[in-house]
């Protein structure tokens, strides 16, 4: 591993405080400068190991230093890196041909840069229909940006933010009544996750995505599905609500997409793919090639390695490894194919998140007690075994503190 001749960067301390005398405190200090990944593998600035089970958040589909990715990435860059949007680029197309081919149906395709990108792009088609009111779900999350927040069904991230665009109201997650009494013919628009990632992956109960289908079929409201998280194979499916066979108007991409790239995409159908026209909305980096190069390689390396099958199979792994037999500090396992919550007796999730990165694992307390795991969709069977030996020592080491100090 090279480290070059930066010395200034040989410790963890030693970074960590330069991080802290120049970035904005938006984050927190993060917990780790890491220097170097490969494939499921992780190091820190002391050549320490990790197994990364978080994925940067759900984002590195193939790993760290995919070769797929990095030969794509390196030959579009040599080749045309950037030409705006006054010019367009045969990756940006391709991707957009083979995303809806993904879908499986007609469409048209808008590419941004992240996640809330993908969303605003979304509310925006939503007050092109004419309407103003918007309905999303409580404890969902959408993104930080205004319009994207005001979709975020958590009130401690708008609150600061006050007043906020549109006219939204949040309704209980799962609850398909409530949604039906929310929506009305002057709701411009439903956004809802297949699968709630930030709010701790929350499974809704079986027939909620094609109730919300119904309902919003049922008033001419457009229904967005954001599977910024959960699409691209996370679940185990291209995108999660194919697993309901749902339809949606528009559906927003990004995290996995672009296999650490940043990249947003919002992807719309029938009458939603026409309402964005010229002049109504635009980026200067969306679509950019080198980009779009990315998300072709990641697509296409899941295609052929059999990556979804993968993530079935390897997921159910890795969730029978954490519920059998039963850990006493572990009150449910939830989720689907390679992104799940492990809900713990009490608030206990950034204890044992740190006895995982004593022991080489890295695991994201996503809520005070619920650890979420969303590793590589490439992961192993033999890592899998290995992170799960390695994360009931580190449940079973926090068991062992909260006795003791019982
Ligand atoms: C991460 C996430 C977003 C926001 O994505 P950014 O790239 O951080 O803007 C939006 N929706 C969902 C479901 C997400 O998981």
């Amino acid at each position: 591993m090279s480290h070059g001749a930066d010395l200034t960067q040989a410790d963890n301390a030693t970074l960590t405080r330069r991080w802290q005398g120049v970035m904005m405190d938006n984050f927190g200090t993060p917990r780790l400068p890491l220097v170097k990944g490969q494939g499921v593998r992780l190091w820190d600035v002391e050549g320490n190991e990790y197994l990364d089970f978080v994925g940067g958040i759900a984002v590195n589909a193939l790993g760290h230093a995919h070769p797929a990715v990095v030969r794509a990435v390196a030959e579009q860059i040599a080749s045309l890196g950037h030409v705006s949007n006054l010019f367009m680029a045969e990756p940006t197309v391709r991707l957009a041909e083979r995303l809806l081919q993904l879908a499986g149906r007609e469409g048209r395709v808008y590419f941004s840069n992240s996640g809330a990108e993908a969303n605003e792009a979304a509310f925006k088609i939503g007050r092109l229909t004419g309407r103003t009111h918007m309905v999303s779900a409580v404890g969902g999350f959408h993104g930080r940006t205004m319009g994207a927040l005001a979709l975020t069904g958590q009130g401690a991230k708008q609150r600061p933010f006050r007043p906020l665009p549109g006219r939204v109201d949040h309704v209980p997650y799962g609850d398909a009544e409530a949604l039906r009494a929310a929506v009305t013919p002057d709701t411009a628009l439903v956004v809802l996750e297949p699968l709630q990632g930030e709010n701790g992956v929350v499974v809704p109960p079986a027939g909620y995505l094609r109730a919300a289908r119904e309902i919003t079929a049922a008033t001419g409201t457009l229904l967005v599905l954001d599977e910024i998280q959960t699409g691209i194979g996370r679940t185990g499916h291209w995108f999660a609500a194919q697993a309901e066979n749902v339809e949606a108007d528009v559906v927003t991409l990004a995290k996995g997409l672009g296999g650490g790239l940043p990249i947003g995409a919002t992807l719309a159908f029938g009458r939603a793919a026409g309402l964005l026209t010229p002049g109504a909305h635009g980026s200067t980096f969306g679509g950019n090639p080198v980009v779009c190069a990315a998300a072709l390689a990641v697509l296409d390396t899941i295609e052929r390695a059999g990556v979804l099958a993968h993530v079935t199979s390897v997921g159910e792994r890795l969730r029978r490894g954490l519920t059998a037999p039963g850990h006493p500090l572990v009150r449910e396992v939830r989720g689907a194919g390679l992104l799940w919550g492990v809900v713990l007796d009490g608030a206990l999730a950034a204890r044992v998140q740190q006895a995982a990165q004593d022991r080489g694992l890295l695991v994201n307390a996503v809520l005070p007690d619920v650890v979420r795991l969303a590793p590589p969709l490439i992961v192993s069977d033999r890592e899998v075994d290995t992170f799960v030996t390695g994360f009931r020592s580190a449940l079973s080491a926090v068991g062992d503190e909260v006795l003791t100090a019982a």
